[in-house]
């Protein structure tokens, strides 16, 4: 545990790279000096700060990035109601020992309208998330580019939540060769298993009772027998009882290639789910092993 700290607000490129370039010590060893990244959309919860508290573990330079990037979210999708917190999240940054917070406009982001270099993910990006909401993952992928390029961070944090998001980073990494490594952190939960989420604060008591279909599907599933098929029906089972959810996707996928496992796969997978509860879409994921 770190000592409170105030966190330098950088609200523009130029300041960001000037603070953080500057803060590397000489004569400190090359881990201390290590610039971190941990890129988000604000609203923190014990999700995001888990990240962060990975990221102080992993380098003294830490930035958390929020920035609701207009870039990932549909037309129809709720960019405008997206909670955005930022007094608060730096406070609790702040207490986590986080040193630097970059808080770009969307004018700094994206000066030059209409948006014109875009990163293109890969074929997987069309699947489970993206097949409801199309262009998405370029939209990550453009801004993490610009984030990592800003930042020019050691190591990038994301959180093992987005599995989808996750895969899709780690391919654009290799395929590209950008120069950083990708640090995983596990899911983070409230007591009865819901992932936490940003978008769990638009649940009411019920929905928020109904949301807990969503893990209690994957827990399901872990524990089912008959192979893909049985895991399947088992988390299936579970959503289907619960009326206030209704399913998005339920997919178990293959952990190399995330494309969806025939139904004698054996070992290592990957189960996804989403479903819309009240007007809320929510995602889970968990591995699988499959015997
Ligand atoms: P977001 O602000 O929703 O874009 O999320 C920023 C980062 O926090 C992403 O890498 C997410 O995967 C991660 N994250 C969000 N929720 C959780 C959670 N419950 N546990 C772990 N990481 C999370």
């Amino acid at each position: 545990m770190r000592d409170t700290v105030t966190p330098e607000v950088l609200h523009t490129v130029a300041d960001l790279r000037d603070r953080v370039a500057s803060h590397g010590v000489a004569g400190r060893t090359r881990h201390l000096n290590r610039v971190v990244l941990v890129p988000t959309m604000g609203a923190l919860h014990a999700g995001h700060l888990a990240l962060a508290a990975r990221a102080l573990e992993l380098g003294d330079r830490v930035v958390v990035s929020i920035f609701v990037n207009p870039l990932q979210f549909g037309p129809e999708e709720d960019l405008d109601a997206y909670p955005r917190t930022l007094r608060d999240d730096v406070a609790r940054l702040g207490e986590l020992g986080v040193p630097y917070v970059f808080a770009p406009t969307a004018r700094e982001m994206y000066p030059d309208l209409p948006v014109g270099t875009r990163v293109t993910a890969g074929p997987v990006a069309s699947r489970y998330e993206g097949a409801s909401r199309p262009g998405h993952f370029d939209g990550v992928l453009t801004v993490v580019t610009k984030l990592l390029n800003i930042v020019q961070p050691d190591v990038v944090v994301f959180g093992q939540k987005d599995a989808q998001q996750v895969f899709l980073v780690q391919r654009m990494v290799a395929d590209l060769n950008l120069p950083v490594s990708v640090e995983v952190v596990p899911t983070v939960r409230d007591e009865q298993g819901l992932a936490l989420s940003s978008r769990n604060r638009y649940l009411d008591a019920a929905q928020r009772r109904g949301a807990r279909a969503l893990s209690a599907a994957l827990r399901a599933a872990a524990s089912a027998a008959g192979g893909v098929v049985g895991a399947i029906a088992a988390a299936q089972a579970v959503i289907d009882a619960e009326p206030l959810a209704k399913l998005d996707y339920l997919v178990v996928v293959h952990p190399q290639t995330f494309l969806p496992v025939g139904d004698d796969h054996h070992g290592t997978a990957r189960m996804l789910v989403a479903a819309m509860v009240g007007t809320t879409r929510l995602i889970d994921n968990a591995p699988l092993e499959i015997s």
